[in-house]
């Protein structure tokens, strides 16, 4: 029985996991999971999963959750815990196989690279850890001999569609591999990573009319369901961005090696080109249980609850390339990429900033970008060394990004 803890697990990406875990039961354990403040869900979840162990950060929630589980004789032995320490200790328990990193934004930082230092098997999906520390956590997989297998649908469908020696990803196999020795993308015959992008709910929305946009309309997209903060990056590309950055940690790539391709079928979820003139894509029904499916069950398969596409009924695919003008946050975000540094933490956490604060409808949809390249812009990126030069990056740029969107409000 493998044991896996969830970390985020009443988000869009755990009820995905869980509901594969719920497929594939006599194999996988839901081991431990955890939220910020959704008792309810919570809750729910401890009773059909009787997981060993529930963590809540908010302390209220989590006394909460104690008296609902104790009052239940079903899940009376469920051990409650709260706080941000508890995430990073149920990441790096001994009985702990592999952590599914679902927690959304910086505030999975801390539990993903504790997954990392405790040689875990790393289902990440909380892109933004790679996004602020990439070179540390890389080190950390590698020093630490953990298997890092990205959850992100583009940077799953990458894994499938690379040659394997190219695969930053399972340290397992030599714990001594470091970036100098990895074969370059070239060397390998690889010219291009084709990033593939939605474009999200206002693709064809003038410059005019995203002025206006709501957090509903943002939060509505054509293609894929996920939480708020997600959804809204994809209508601003954000999440495209991040996911630039996200792949070059994982494929050993230079902004120049990635291009982002949209296409608004989210059918093929990314390709790889070859020197030989080969692309290889994978494909499959916009559905994250594939690549949670694949990563738990790697290098095998299973089935996921996905059903097969149908080839017929797509009938079409488009592609086209992004215009930076429109999307200003995926610009912003090749050249933190190409800075280096703490540049795409503090775009990171700019964009945290701006995307709550346009969720509460402090600010427009259009001063997202603005807030995030004004703090750029005041905020020189520094080598990113160590945790702390990052989490002082990140809180530096919290608060400029804040009075900017008070300024802005
Ligand atoms: P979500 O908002 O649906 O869920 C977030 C989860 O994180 C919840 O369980 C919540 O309780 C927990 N959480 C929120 N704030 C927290 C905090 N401060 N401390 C601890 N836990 C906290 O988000 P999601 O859409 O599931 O996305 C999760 C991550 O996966 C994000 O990094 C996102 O970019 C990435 N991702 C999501 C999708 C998707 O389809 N939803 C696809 C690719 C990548
Ligand atoms: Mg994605």
């Amino acid at each position: 029985m493998i044991n896996v803890a969830i970390l985020g697990s009443t988000g869009s990406i755990g009820t995905s996991t869980l509901d594969v875990i719920a497929r594939q039961s006599e194999r996988f354990n839901a081991f431990a999971l955890t939220a910020n403040k959704n008792v309810e869900r919570l809750y729910e979840q401890c009773l059909q999963f009787l997981p060993e162990i529930a963590v809540m950060v908010d302390n209220a929630s989590a006394d909460e959750l104690q008296q609902r589980l104790t009052n239940n004789p079903k899940t009376q032995h469920i051990k409650v815990f709260s706080g941000c320490d508890a995430l990073d200790d149920v990441a790096s328990m001994d009985q702990v196989d592999y952590v599914m990193a679902a927690i959304v934004g910086a505030a999975g930082l801390s539990s993903s690279l504790a997954a990392a230092r405790s040689g875990k098997r790393i289902l990440l999906a909380n892109k933004e850890s790679l996004v602020m520390s990439g070179d540390l956590f890389m080190q950390a997989v590698k020093e630490n001999g953990a298997t890092l297998l990205p959850i992100d649908s583009e940077h799953n469908a990458i894994f499938q569609s690379m040659p394997e020696k190219l695969n930053n990803i399972s340290a397992n196999v030599d714990t001594s591999i470091d970036k100098s020795t990895l074969q370059n993308l070239q060397e390998s015959g690889v010219e291009k990573i084709l990033l593939t992008a939605s474009g999200g709910p206002f693709l064809n929305k003038s410059l005019d009319e995203l002025q206006s946009v709501t957090p509903d309309q943002a939060c509505a997209h054509p293609t894929w369901e996920m939480g708020r903060k997600i959804s809204v990056d994809s209508a601003t590309m954000m999440n495209k961005g991040l996911e630039v950055i996200e792949a070059s940690w994982l494929f050993n790539a230079s902004a120049d090696d990635i291009q982002v391709v949209i296409h608004p079928q989210s059918v093929i979820h990314s390709m790889v080109s070859y020197s030989d003139g080969s692309v290889l894509a994978q494909l499959g029904n916009p559905d994250m249980r594939t690549p949670i499916a694949h990563a738990m069950a790697w290098p095998e398969r299973m089935n996921s609850g996905v059903e097969q596409l149908d080839i017929f009924k797509v009938a079409q695919l488009n592609f086209e390339k992004p215009d930076f003008e429109r999307f200003v946050c995926l610009k912003l975000a090749y050249d933190a990429l190409r800075s280096g540094g703490t540049a795409p933490a503090i775009l990171n956490a700019a964009n945290e900033i701006a995307v709550d604060a346009f969720l509460q409808e402090k600010i427009a949809f259009t001063q997202i970008a603005q807030i995030v390249q004004q703090t750029i812009e005041q905020l020189p990126a520094v080598p990113a060394d160590s945790l702390s030069v990052i989490l002082a990056a990140d809180a530096k740029a919290r608060t400029i990004a804040d009075s900017l969107c008070q300024q802005a409000a």
